[in-house]
């Protein structure tokens, strides 16, 4: 693993790498690059960077003013396993040349931000994240088909979803609904597939703890990497998510990552485990609740009073909302618990070592862009922790078998990504403390989520309206 430029360049000349890809991610969070040959990366380019076209991309910048440039992070590097080409990937900062400082709708730059504040609050050192990412694989055939018409295909075909699914698709044995976690071979029909993608995740450097088909029977998995810091974990969910899609793609399938594409049955989350600590000592380990210090309980207090705006950023699409409803394992209510699944927050006891301790944050989903997620979390934690907020008494029962009026008294998670982006608007004071999301990247976030998703689909016919409506 490389720690200079010099590294770097050393690596490229050794190695025989035939091509520089150079990667950052927009706005909602999705991988772009561009390539250069090795002849164009030199100690320099890590500094005064290279130049690319910032228009187009999700999120950034108009047309007139589009001159960008990417500076890349020696410690990134990796070998692509799946470029035909020796290929060194370099996830970069991004840099505006004019006002010669990093871009302020860089969201690496906001995670990066999230990790110096913390510092300078003097509460701790270092957060450790811990994400779980969910994601389905499905056979690719309508995928591979390259037609949009494809997509509406299963949209229309889920919609009246029968218990249908995708992996097994020779005769015999399949999984029944909700029964994925976790029979063997044959029903586990993508242990193979997932071995592999947890396999090159380790030769990339990224150590993983255990892999595992999940609940939903429709081709649902979940591989665990081993926590690290913020920055560097948003980094991990790009190259997670390139592995895993590249290897079901190898295989002949299609990976997604959306929250909720089958009717039915669970949908996909991005539990996050949340730790903070300061000299190499963890600060969420105490003798109160599930083992818990006061600090931590006050981090969950920060997470649960801005969970409606969090969720904006953290289940950030409209597909994400049909996944956070109740009977999925899918958090509905803003409470916390130490077993309790069906919490927003959950304090794990698996281990009684005080360097185990954390939260796991169970709203968020693999949709998010990890960079936005894990840096407003870290927010909402430290500003419960300035502002001592208490996060009430826990809730041990079973939160979907509550009745309707004491449930009623346990705020819920919002019914919409409407209502999401209308709390991020109220509520986004704590993301601004100490400059590390901007008003810009809060009003860009909002009005692209609101233009280009919610209009988009509010004005397209659903296909279940055909099941309801069209016999009128
Ligand atoms: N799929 C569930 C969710 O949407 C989680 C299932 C689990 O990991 N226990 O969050
Ligand atoms: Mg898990
Ligand atoms: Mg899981
Ligand atoms: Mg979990």
């Amino acid at each position: 693993s490389c720690k200079t430029p010099a590294d770097v360049l050393r690596v490229v000349a050794d190695d025989q790498i035939e091509m520089i890809d150079l990667r950052f991610t927009d706005l909602p969070g999705l991988w772009q690059h561009f390539s250069v040959p090795p002849r164009a990366l030199d100690a320099e380019s890590f500094s005064a960077g290279i130049g690319f076209d910032g228009s187009s991309i999700r999120g950034f910048q108009e047309i007139q003013e589009s001159d960008m440039l990417v500076v890349p992070d020696p410690e990134t590097a990796f070998l692509d396993p799946f470029a035909e080409a020796r290929t060194l990937v370099l996830i970069c900062d991004i840099r505006d040349p004019v006002a010669a400082s990093p871009y302020s709708r860089d969201v690496r730059y906001v995670a990066r931000k999230a990790e110096t504040y913390l510092a300078g609050t003097g509460i701790g050192d270092t957060a450790y994240l811990g994400p779980e990412l969910e994601h389905f694989v499905f056979d690719g055939v309508r995928y591979d088909q390259g037609t949009n018409y494809g997509f509406y295909e299963i949209a229309a075909r889920e919609a009246n979803w029968d218990a249908r699914q995708s992996e097994g698709n020779g005769p015999g044995h399949k999984l029944r609904a909700k029964e994925g976690y976790f029979p063997t071979p044959p029903a586990d029909a993508l242990s193979d597939a997932r071995a592999s993608m947890a396999r090159i995740l380790e030769e990339i450097g990224i150590a993983v703890e255990a892999h595992h088909h999940e609940v939903a029977a429709g081709g649902q998995g979940e591989i665990d990497m081993r926590f690290t810091t913020l920055t560097r974990m948003a980094d991990n969910v790009m190259i997670y998510k390139h592995v895993v899609k590249n290897e079901a793609r190898r295989r002949g399938m299609t990976a997604t990552f959306m929250p909720k594409p089958l009717f039915g049955d669970n949908g996909s989350g991005m539990h996050v485990h949340q730790s903070l600590w300061q000299d190499g000592r963890p600060l969420f380990a105490g003798d109160g609740y599930a083992g818990s210090s006061e600090l931590m309980r006050h981090y969950i207090g920060g997470l649960l009073v801005h969970a409606p705006a969090l969720l904006a950023i953290c289940a950030p699409t409209v597909n994400s909302y049909r996944r956070l409803v109740p009977g999925f394992e899918a958090p509905v209510n803003l409470g916390y618990s130490q077993r309790n699944r069906s919490a927003a927050c959950r304090i794990p006891v698996y281990s009684p070592d005080p360097r185990a301790k954390r939260v796991e944050f169970r709203c968020p989903d693999p949709a998010c862009n990890p960079y936005l997620a894990f840096a407003a979390m870290l927010m909402a934690g430290l500003d419960g922790i300035r502002r001592r907020l208490d996060p009430g008494e826990p809730i041990d029962e079973n939160l979907y078998e509550l009745s309707p009026e004491k449930r009623a008294a346990i705020p819920s998670t919002p019914a919409s990504l409407e209502a999401a982006l209308d709390a991020l608007e109220a509520d986004h004071a704590f993301l601004l403390e100490g400059g590390v999301f901007t008003p810009d990247v809060i009003e860009t976030y909002l009005a692209y989520k609101r233009a280009r998703e919610i209009d988009e689909i509010r004005l397209r016919p659903h296909p279940y309206e055909f099941v309801l409506y069209y016999d009128v």
